[in-house]
Parts: structure tokens; C-alpha cells; sequence
């Protein structure tokens, strides 16, 4: 069985990638550059060629970009489209987060109806941006809410993320509706993703953005003052790589939509857990005293559907965040 996943440099994908390998998946990874697709490969050693390979995709938003990376022999069966723009250095709203959000994922969806009649289910990394309610929480989040972010609201550079990802799942989930393809596609939607990184990918410097606080947290820089936590959710970077391989496995995982959420956590509670787990790193941690922000009043969260349907079970904060300063460690933070 094989499986085209996109993005495969990304923080998210490497870690889809080794779920794929031993779950027993054929994987064809696209990068951006041979130099990239290399990296894998050669961090893969004992996988034989056929298991494992690359394509190029350089840029998903241009037209046609996955017409080549999409045929294949033997043909796909399924598709993880992961590729999509996450970082805070935004220039042009619409060329650097709009277009290759948007015109990557209904890119990806036109080539694999035109040119490869084989694959039965697409899964696309969406996001809880894609659901959250800035302006007003309900009281529980689950895969029913939508962010009610508008394309004017997406101008302003701290929304435009969140707008490219509620505009790249909206645009998935109307192309389906209109276009009636042969295959039928799911939606993985996590919050914040914390985890190990992967060495043969990443340095301290071009670190994946969702785990740059932790980063940021061992190298003192909230020693003296703790940064505001933002955004209160987060989940496990392997409880979201083995959703997107189940959500292919799990025939009713199809035409559905997944809010991946592990829990609650602050910038303080992530503090006291490197405390404990870490004592070497005390002296770059802010003071076991410090306030923590999180609300007293806060809106629940529903994680039932991923449970019961692709069988997930969420692993603990604490074990996330140990493993993920080891990880940062090994790189030399
Ligand atoms: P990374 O930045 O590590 O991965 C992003 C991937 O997309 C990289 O492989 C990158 O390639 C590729 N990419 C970005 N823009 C383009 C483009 N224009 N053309 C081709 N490839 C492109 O981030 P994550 O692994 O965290 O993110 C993966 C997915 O998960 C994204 O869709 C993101 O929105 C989503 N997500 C992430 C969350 C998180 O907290 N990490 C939370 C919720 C959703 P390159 O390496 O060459 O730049």
C-alpha cells in the first residue's frame, strides 16, 4: 500500500514518516530540495529504496505543482498533504500564508482527481486555528466549531495563520462537495504541538515554530519574566503523526474531521514541569514563585471523536515536554 505525504521536511511529517515505515506503508515524501529529500533517506539506512523515496515539489502554490509528484508506479493509494506555511515572519500576507495554504491544498486535490484515479482517501492536516473562536469561545470546542475569520481579518498579520487554515480546510471540504472525486478526505485539527524534534532535520536555530517557547524557556529567556501563554491547548507531535496514519487505516475516519487535543497547559505549568524533570536546567527557568496566566474561567474541550474512532490515547504533558528538552538538548540547547 502507498502513500504520497507532502511537506515531508516538516516537523510534523518526519514524525508521520516513521509511523508510515512501521506500520508497513510504501512512502513517497515531497521536499522542497534534493538536498532535503537526501536528509531523509539517509537518516532511513535500513529501509530499502523501494520503501522510501522522494519528489520534488518546490512550491505548492503554483499552479499544477503536484501534477508529476501525484503519478506514480505502482500508483498511490492514499495522500497526507502536511505542506503549509507556519512561522510569524509574514511579509505579503496572501503570497507567503494565503496562496500556498490555499491553492496547495485545492492544488493537491485537483491533480489526484485528474491524474491519479487510485487514491481513495486524502488526509489533510488542518488545524484547531481552523476552529477556534477568538473573539468568542463557545463553551466547549469540539470538530463542530469553525473560526468565523474573514478574509479582511486575515490581513492583519497576527490572523492571517489562523485565516490560511480555516481557508485551506473550507476550500478542501467545498471541492469534495462540488467536484464528487473518487476519493473521499479527512481533516486532522491540533492545537499547539510540542515534541521531540528530529535531528536530522532541525537545529536550535531553524527550529519548528510550535516548539520554540520550550526552546526559549531552557535558554533563560523567561528567566526573569514569564511570556504570555497565548494559546492554552497542545498535544503530542507522535499522538498527531499516528492520528494521520489511522485516519487512513480507519475506514470510518473518512468525511470526518478531528479535533486532536491533548490538553490544557500555561507557560508557568511548562516551567514547573522542566523543574522537575530537568534540575540542571534551574538556573535558566523564571522563579518557582512566578503567577501563571491561566484563566480561571476556561472553555472545556472534546477530544471523544478521535478516541473512539482512530483509537487515540493522548500522552501526558509531562512525558511530552521531558522528551522534547532531551531532544532539544542533543541538538545543544
Ligand atoms: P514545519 O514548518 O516543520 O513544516 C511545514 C512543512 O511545509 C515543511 O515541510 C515546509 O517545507 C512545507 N512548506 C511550507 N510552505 C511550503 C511551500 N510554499 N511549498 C512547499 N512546501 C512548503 O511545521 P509543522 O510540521 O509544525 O506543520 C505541518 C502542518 O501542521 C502544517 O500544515 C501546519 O499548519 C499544521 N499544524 C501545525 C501545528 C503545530 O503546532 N506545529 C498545529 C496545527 C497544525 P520546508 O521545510 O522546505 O520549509
Amino acid at each position: 500500500v502507498k502513500v504520497l505525504l507532502t511537506g515531508g521536511s516538516g516537523f510534523i511529517a518526519a514524525h508521520i514518516v516513521d509511523i508510515l515505515l512501521q506500520h508497513g506503508f510504501h512512502t513517497v515524501v515531497t521536499v522542497r530540495s534534493d538536498e532535503k529529500g537526501k536528509r531523509i533517506i539517509e537518516a532511513h539506512p535500513n529501509v530499502p529504496k523501494e520503501k522510501l523515496s522522494y519528489v520534488i515539489v518546490k512550491d505548492v502554490a503554483k499552479d499544477g505543482a503536484f501534477d508529476d509528484a501525484v503519478k506514480s508506479n505502482p500508483p498511490f493509494d492514499y495522500v497526507l498533504h502536511t505542506a503549509s506555511p507556519f512561522h510569524f515572519n509574514v511579509q505579503d500576507p496572501v503570497k507567503d500564508f494565503l496562496d500556498p495554504a490555499i491553492k496547495g491544498t485545492t492544488g493537491i486535490l485537483r491533480a489526484i482527481k485528474e491524474y491519479a484515479p487510485t487514491v481513495k482517501r486524502v488526509v489533510i492536516t488542518s488545524s484547531f486555528a481552523a476552529i477556534v473562536n477568538g473573539k468568542q469561545h463557545p463553551k466547549v470546542y469540539s470538530e463542530k466549531e469553525w473560526n468565523p475569520v474573514t478574509w479582511e481579518d486575515a490581513m492583519d498579520h497576527s490572523q492571517v495563520y489562523r485565516g490560511s487554515k480555516t481557508f485551506a480546510e473550507k476550500a478542501a471540504w467545498t471541492f469534495v462537495e462540488k467536484e464528487k472525486p473518487n476519493f473521499d478526505i479527512a481533516t486532522i485539527n491540533p492545537p499547539l504541538v510540542f515534541g521531540p524534534i528530529v535531528h536530522y532535520l532541525n537545529s536550535l536555530e531553524s527550529l519548528n515554530t510550535s516548539n520554540q517557547r520550550l526552546r526559549n524557556l531552557i535558554q533563560g529567556q523567561m528567566k526573569e519574566k514569564i511570556a504570555p501563554t497565548g494559546n492554552f491547548l497542545w498535544v503530542d507531535v507522535r499522538d498527531v503523526a499516528l492520528a494521520h496514519v489511522r485516519a487512513i487505516e480507519v475506514p470510518e475516519a473518512g468525511r470526518e474531521r478531528f479535533f486532536v487535543v491533548a490538553g490544557f497547559f500555561s507557560n508557568k505549568e511548562l516551567a514547573d514541569i522542566v523543574r522537575e524533570t530537568h534540575p540542571k536546567l534551574e538556573s535558566k527557568l523564571p522563579p518557582a514563585d512566578s503567577p501563571s496566566d491561566f484563566p480561571e474561567n476556561i472553555y472545556e474541550i472534546d477530544n471523544n471523536k478521535s478516541q473512539k474512532i482512530l483509537g487515540l490515547k493522548y500522552r501526558p504533558l509531562k512525558q511530552t515536554v521531558s522528551d522534547t528538552i532531551d531532544s532539544l538538548l542533543a541538538v545543544g540547547a
